[in-house]
């Protein structure tokens, strides 16, 4: 049986000590302990890669701390649009939905989409018909709803800026969107994203997220990524299947691949935020380049963290 392991993020971006007090980092750190719970307590079990990632990012999404499921952003018409992406590194298998909306757990209604459907990727009503069809959980729009993410609306609003989930002013800014990758006892991995994307964006903006080799990528015979930050600049590297490139073409460990990507390659087109990782031999990553990143790692070998800040 080879090494088992589970890393998870709740977003990256200016999260600063400073700004942060207690009872809010002991709630950041029982969210991200309670996900890490949910993942790593299936690869103990024999489970596999994408089971892991799945219970580690609905754990995520049901938090209403976290720009995923509940706790989604508000986009300029006061709604949330969720986008997520699920990929199987065994088969390379995906399933993907962007701008879907009411949607308990979109990740939920990506791993149906990859497991009960022909296609990748479906989005806003074609997405909700599938999702009615195969009887996803749905919400009102108060389940989404928190007063806290409204105010960022309003004060995105009167800047008219398009705001990354939080603006310092606000809150710390942050990338809130969360993730999961994982390796199970069998030597597969998986990667899982999900968010609501950007304060104030055009309804319809879809982010590096839920898209294939962006934001989400798996494949056994590289690694498993996914990755939370600025999503244009994410999508115009192609950052998650770049990690992959450079382990396949270059003969990089995950590490070395990974601190290329996010420390190089992202920093020369502003693109702000981090990733996690892992290989088939059960090594697991967290980089970013931004001041913070909600990030926990547990694995066979002993390994067990949490940390948000550099
Ligand atoms: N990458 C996400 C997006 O641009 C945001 C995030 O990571 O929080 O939609």
């Amino acid at each position: 049986m080879g090494t088992f392991t589970l890393v998870i993020h709740g977003g990256a971006g200016t999260i600063l000590r400073a700004s942060m007090t207690a009872e809010k980092e002991a709630a950041y750190r029982d969210a991200l302990e309670d996900a890490l719970k949910a993942g790593y307590a299936l690869l103990k079990k024999g489970n596999t890669a994408i089971d892991a990632v799945r219970a580690a990012v609905v754990s995520l999404e049901d938090n209403i701390l976290f720009n995923a499921g509940r706790g989604s952003v508000f986009t300029k018409d006061g709604r949330q649009e969720m986008d997520a992406a699920i990929m199987n590194g065994k088969d390379l298998m995906a399933g993907a939905v962007s701008a879907v909306r009411n949607i308990r757990n979109p990740i939920e209604l990506a791993y149906t989409i990859m497991t009960k459907s022909e296609h990748v990727m479906l989005n806003g009503e074609g997405a909700a018909e599938f999702a009615k069809l195969h009887r996803l959980k749905t919400e009102p729009d108060d389940y989404f709803y928190s007063e806290f993410r409204y105010d960022q609306l309003k004060k995105a609003q009167e800047t008219g800026e398009t705001m990354l989930d939080h603006n310092v002013e606000v809150q710390d800014k942050k990338f809130g969107t969360v993730g999961a990758v994982a390796c199970d006892t069998h030597g597969n991995i998986a990667a899982a994203t999900s968010t609501g994307g950007m304060t104030n964006k055009q309804f319809g903006r879809i982010g590096d997220s839920p898209i294939i080799g962006a934001g989400t990528y798996a494949n056994n015979k590289t690694c498993a990524i996914s990755c939370t930050g600025h999503g244009e600049p994410f999508l115009r590297a192609v950052t998650a299947y770049d990690v992959s490139c450079l382990m396949e073409y270059k003969g990089l460990s995950l590490e070395e691949a990974m601190n290329i990507v996010v420390h190089d390659k992202l920093m020369k087109i502003d693109g702000e935020g981090g990733m996690i990782g892992v290989d088939a031999k059960g090594n697991g990553a967290m980089v970013f380049n931004s001041e913070g990143m909600y990030r926990g790692m547990r694995n066979s070998n002993g390994i067990n963290e949490i940390a948000i800040y550099k």
